[in-house]
């Protein structure tokens, strides 16, 4: 096992990661239709458009059998700027293939948020948090009010100035109320941060769209089995490692299956300090087990890396917001490539050999854990 281990992390130095969107997205569709079990390809065109003023895309390629009845469901960038890991992740997986089961696909999503990716942002063209957009009823925490002054600051605010607004908040109202006031998701503030906006995002919906379309008329809908896998960065606790977040506490016999990086998520409870409404991950499942109608429950996977320290994460977000929003306020195009959206780029990727090589381990692991866990899921509950 070590041996295979080793062997593998010699040979990767960090050949599937891009500098960009665009060169990801080209290396990745070129790779994609080399594959052997490539079925095919579909690029759904989104309204907004990249810095460069080009099309942007949400690319959906299906691995393996159109009619397969065990399916994983691989998405990256939910959260834009977050893409570049799960794209690296995508691309050895299209480039490097590991072979799939009998009756068995795999459809990568590629760039679900390419607005975000492309823009050194986290979030999408009208600011929506695509992992808090996906919700019935839009209610912000009351908490929220209270902090969006300085959360989202109407002029030039120094990261000092910042943190003491935010110490006094926490001393006042305690760290964890602040922590979920903000981070839950609001519906309130279209400028401020973690928000899940009025309606659907396009390319929510684009997805949700394609995904019910696909299987609302299959056949034997009943058996058929899912996993969906969603990449991330920022959240993990340790730079190049991921910890594997459920949003349903998972049952004993799932978390052996997924092994340490799933337990340590369950013994934690789980890394994060607040629980967000209305991700894509949920409400996706939630549609294809109402078109197939599908008999075992949708089991749905946040792959979350590590990258820097939780503080500097809120301290990144919070200036790349304050930053965007002054620009656009001063009629001017924000600059994707301004000291705020480099710094977050920075902040959400790994840009060292040792993570990369270690993240693209952990996705090649998970991807082939979840190729098993489709064989045997009926028996996991
Ligand atoms: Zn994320």
């Amino acid at each position: 096992m070590s041996i295979m281990v080793e062997t593998e992390s010699a040979s990767l130095v960090n050949q599937y990661f891009s500098s960009d969107y665009r060169a990801a997205r080209q290396r990745f569709l070129e790779s994609a239709v080399k594959c052997p079990n490539f079925s095919f390809h579909e690029e759904l065109k989104l309204d907004a458009k990249g810095p460069d003023g080009k099309d942007l895309f949400i690319d959906i390629v299906w691995l393996g059998p159109v009619d397969a009845d065990k399916i994983l469901i691989h998405l990256s960038a939910t959260h834009g700027v977050e893409g570049h890991v799960g794209a690296a992740g995508q691309q050895s997986l299209v480039e490097d293939p590991i072979a799939l089961q009998e009756n068995t696909a795999c459809v990568m999503v590629f760039g679900v948020n390419s607005f975000g990716y492309i823009w050194n942002r986290r979030v999408n063209e009208n600011n929506i948090d695509v992992n808090r957009n996906l919700r019935e009823d839009r209610e912000s925490p009351k908490l929220y009010e209270r902090i969006d002054s300085f959360m989202n600051p109407k002029k030039l605010m120094t990261i000092d100035e910042f943190q003491m607004q935010f110490g006094d908040a926490t001393k006042e109202h305690g760290r964890v109320p602040i922590i979920s006031a903000l981070a839950d998701g609001q519906y309130d503030f279209p400028e401020g941060m973690f928000y899940g906006g009025k309606d659907i995002g396009q390319g929510p919906q684009f997805i949700m769209s394609w995904f019910e379309k696909q299987f609302a008329n299959r056949a034997n809908g009943k058996d058929l089995r899912f996993l969906i896998v969603d990449v991330h960065t920022g959240l993990g606790n340790e730079r190049g490692l991921d910890t594997l977040l459920t949003p349903i506490t998972p049952s004993d016999a799932v978390v052996d299956f997924f092994g340490p990086a799933m337990q340590s998520a369950k013994q934690k409870k789980t890394v994060s300090e607040y629980k967000p409404l209305g991700l894509l991950t949920v409400a996706l499942a939630d549609k294809i087990e109402a078109v197939t109608e599908c008999t075992l429950p949708i089991f749905r996977i946040g792959q979350e890396f590590g990258t820097v320290p939780r503080n500097q994460v809120m301290i990144g977000l919070w200036a790349e917001n304050m930053h965007w929003h002054l620009a656009i306020r001063a009629d001017k195009t924000p600059d994707h490539e301004s000291e705020a959206s480099l710094q977050l780029k920075k902040i959400f990727s790994l840009d060292d050999k040792v993570s990369q090589d270690k993240a693209i381990i952990r996705m090649r692991d998970l991807y082939k854990t979840s190729i098993d866990y489709l064989q045997v899921a009926h028996t996991l509950v």
